[in-house]
């Protein structure tokens, strides 16, 4: 195994990291920016390394000062985390120029996937049923009027480099269509430097739920098995779980979406840690959306249903090493959800709410877990997502699941700064959370 990795990340992910290869015997190196001086992530690490100043693109995205501290710091590898870096095919490349590891996926199939419309024309030709959409990118706002015509309406436009929930419109009509058309080819430049869109059948109400794969450099692609992520605000997630109460109501689905997602992986030749996406209709039609070639928020629900460690076998799958276990050694144990807490005002349409947390004390207790780079005095910044920590609570069966995470959260000291906690509480203690029938746009609907 390796014996030091640099983290390329901040905030939960990057301490988060740091526990793992702590527990590895690996040494770990640190980096931060002007912004998150004496953070938590800096802390836990063996040594920290001074980056750059607040703004990302001068810090966390800023390639060469990353791989100088790598040389200076004498690593092994880099773990990218989730977000800035960790899906940047030519980070990857300049990682491997300079001699380190990248605990990753392969550069070829993070260039493939990272456009969502040349990802869906391979899921499609890998046998993997795609929502109904363009073969390709819209050119102008006749193919997409044309388009929508034929799927009719409701239809999704969305930014082909798009990610996090950015760069996507829905379209009722001709005219809605014209105003999202023009918005998400510009959201698409402003955002992601590129403004190709391309275009899906809308799917009402669905349930987001995605597949968790792991694959080593020996011919070993496995899944662990779904998580669910409904729901959701601005198309992005807040509370995910594991299994999907969906499983229980339709059988047969899980293992024909955990089918499609291990041979997705397999056509694409996949490596390391990956999700692979799909929306669900009520019916339980299944459709990709996109394959995401790195780390997720939610993956902490999966490792407490099944005992694995899944920065771990990252780790060890960049190393080379292929795994000692199969497919049929890995069971599914209880129940477990995810609850991100957000410095952010649902009541202001969940804008962010920086601030400085004044008091701090997480929640402790059987089955609960806590995800967090913050403490009494840190600071959520404008900077970077607002992210403070993530509860995960597990228990044998869905209810106590819920009722772990109530206590969790009412036991969660956070002062000095507005959070979603209390959002999640009133979801947790709805009908529609607790009978598990929870759609990607419900949230909203109740905000
Ligand atoms: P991103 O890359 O920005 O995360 P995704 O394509 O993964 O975007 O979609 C994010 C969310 O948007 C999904 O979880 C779902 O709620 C919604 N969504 C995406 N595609 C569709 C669709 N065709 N119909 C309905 N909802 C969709």
């Amino acid at each position: 195994m390796y014996d030091r990795v640099l983290i390329a990340n901040r905030g939960e992910i990057a301490v988060r990291v740091a526990r793992t290869c702590e527990r590895l015997g690996i040494e770990t190196v640190a980096v931060y920016s002007d912004a998150d001086e004496g953070a938590p992530h800096t802390k836990v690490a063996d040594e920290a390394y001074r980056i750059g100043p607040a703004p990302v693109v001068e810090s966390y995205l800023d390639i060469p000062s990353i791989l100088d501290v790598a040389e200076e710091a004498d690593v092994q590898a880099i773990h990218p985390g989730y977000g800035l870096l960790s899906e940047n095919a030519e980070f990857v490349d300049e990682v491997e120029q300079a001699g380190f590891d990248f605990v990753g996926p392969r550069p070829e199939v993070m260039t493939l996937m990272s456009d969502k419309s040349d990802a869906r024309a391979f899921a499609r030709d890998a046998g993997v049923p795609v929502v109904p959409g363009t073969d390709g990118p819209v050119e102008d706002i006749e193919a997409a009027i044309e388009f929508a015509e034929e799927v009719e309406y409701p239809v999704l436009v969305k930014a082909a480099a798009g990610g996090g929930g950015i760069g996507m419109r829905k379209a009722t009509d001709e005219e809605s269509l014209r105003k999202a058309y023009k918005a998400c080819r510009r959201r698409g430049e402003s955002a992601f430097g590129d403004s190709t869109v391309y275009m899906e059948k809308y799917i009402e109400s669905p349930r987001h739920i995605e597949v968790q794969i792991l694959a080593d450099h020996h011919g070993s692609v496995l899944h662990i098995f779904e998580r669910e992520c409904s729901v959701q605000r601005r198309h992005q997630k807040v509370i995910e779980e594991t299994p999907s109460p969906m499983m229980q109501q339709i059988g047969g689905l899980r293992n024909e979406m955990t089918d499609a997602a291990v041979a997705l992986a397999e056509a694409a030749n996949y490596s390391n840690a990956g999700t692979v996406e799909f929306v669900v209709d009520e019916e339980g039609n299944f459709y990709f959306i996109e394959m995401n070639t790195r780390l997720q928020v939610e993956h902490t629900v999966t490792e407490m249903i099944t005992g694995l460690d899944i920065v771990e076998q990252q780790l060890r799958v960049a190393h080379g090493e292929p795994f000692d276990f199969r497919q049929e050694d890995i069971k599914m144990r209880g129940h477990s959800i995810q609850c991100r807490v957000y410095a952010e005002n649902p009541q202001k349409r969940f804008m962010p709410a920086p601030g400085n947390i004044e008091g701090y004390e997480e929640p402790t207790g059987e089955g609960i877990r806590v995800d967090s780079g913050a403490e009494a005095g840190y600071e959520v910044t404008r900077y970077y997502d607002p992210l403070v920590a993530k509860v995960i609570s597990h228990a044998d069966h869905r209810p106590e699941a819920i009722d772990r995470m109530v206590d969790a959260l009412e036991n969660y000291t956070i002062e000095g700064l507005t959070t979603n906690i209390d959002m999640h509480l009133e979801v947790l203690a709805s009908d529609a959370f607790q009978s598990g029938a929870v759609h990607t746009s419900w949230l909203e609907e109740q905000y």
